[in-house]
């Protein structure tokens, strides 16, 4: 939980984003997920640890009132932790943009404003070339461990052409299809799946190094992107069903293009400052779950 938020808070646009439209949703009682997310947001830096206990507490129940798996306190995964908080935020977007038109203001979801991108998914009869295309929204992408590999290489193997089984009208039964970027967000989320299930159907964890690097090239139908490395969360520990997730991200003080560099490492209650050159070498020498880029 504590990864997951820190990573989050480390995107410093979008909480802004979120925080420059209190006036939409500081009074409804149906956004209380975003209001309690922004009390943690303003207890940050204070020295009043009961304060901050008492902020992740009301978020903890504000997330679990529609995803009950987080009302316990077993060990979860932080991808479905943060994508389930980034989903109610997404889900409040309607009932917050009529709230807003009723008082003749607006509202932009900061979640589809930074994190959304669209996904083109294309499928192409073998035989006869004709073609189908379908585009879906999606606020994350989670890719195949590539053993060594980098997370280029295995955004690009997520980008191949696969082979479909598929009866087109021409008689053919051979398809390929591929996805590619439609649209770019302006925060790309990517999770390394490093938690798999055997034929056995037990949870194992590939423990596999992965290459940490600071720039990530993503083309689309669009323009090309280039995404800077922001926040890295890694989960520590041999299964899936145990271990401790820390999070290492971009000091919130500074710029991405700092040369100082400054990062800080969230490990629970204790805060320390780091790199980002750092992040990247240990990132290739521990076995981290997932990577978050922005
Ligand atoms: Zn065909």
């Amino acid at each position: 939980m504590n990864s997951g938020l820190q990573s989050l808070l480390t995107l410093t646009d979008y909480i802004k984003d979120v925080s420059s439209q209190e006036v939409v949703w500081c009074s409804l009682r149906e956004a209380k997920l975003i209001r309690k997310l922004i009390d943690i947001l303003r207890c940050h830096r204070s020295v009043d640890s009961s304060l901050k206990l008492k902020a992740l507490y009301w978020s903890k129940r504000a997330v679990s009132k529609q995803a009950p798996e987080f009302r316990d306190h077993h060990q979860k995964d932080a991808h479905e932790f943060l994508t389930t908080i980034l989903d109610q935020i997404r889900n409040l977007s309607h009932l917050l943009q009529g709230v807003a038109a009723c008082e003749d203001k607006s509202y932009t979801c900061p979640v589809e404003d930074h994190l959304v991108f669209r996904m083109q998914n294309t499928r192409t009869c073998k035989s006869c070339g004709a073609q189908s295309t379908r585009q879906e929204d999606f606020s994350n992408l989670s890719l195949n461990l590539a053993p060594g590999g980098s997370v280029q290489q295995m955004l690009q193997d997520y980008l191949m052409e696969t082979a479909l089984d598929f009866h087109c009208e021409c008689g053919g039964n051979k398809s390929g299809q591929q996805s590619t970027f439609a649209t770019l967000s302006k925060v790309l989320m990517l999770h390394l799946k490093r938690f798999h299930f055997t034929p056995f159907l037990q949870l194992e964890k590939l423990s596999d190094p992965v290459d940490l690097y600071r720039e990530l090239l993503v083309t689309s139908a669009q323009a090309d992107g280039w995404y800077s490395l922001a926040s890295v969360i890694s989960h520590l520990g041999s299964g899936g069903n145990e271990g401790h997730y820390v999070s290492d991200g971009v000091h919130p003080d500074t710029q991405l293009d700092d040369p100082a560099d400054l990062w800080l490492t969230y490990n629970d209650a204790m805060v320390t400052e780091t790199t980002g050159a750092s992040v990247c070498k240990n990132g290739s020498e521990r076995p981290t779950c997932s990577t978050k880029d922005g």
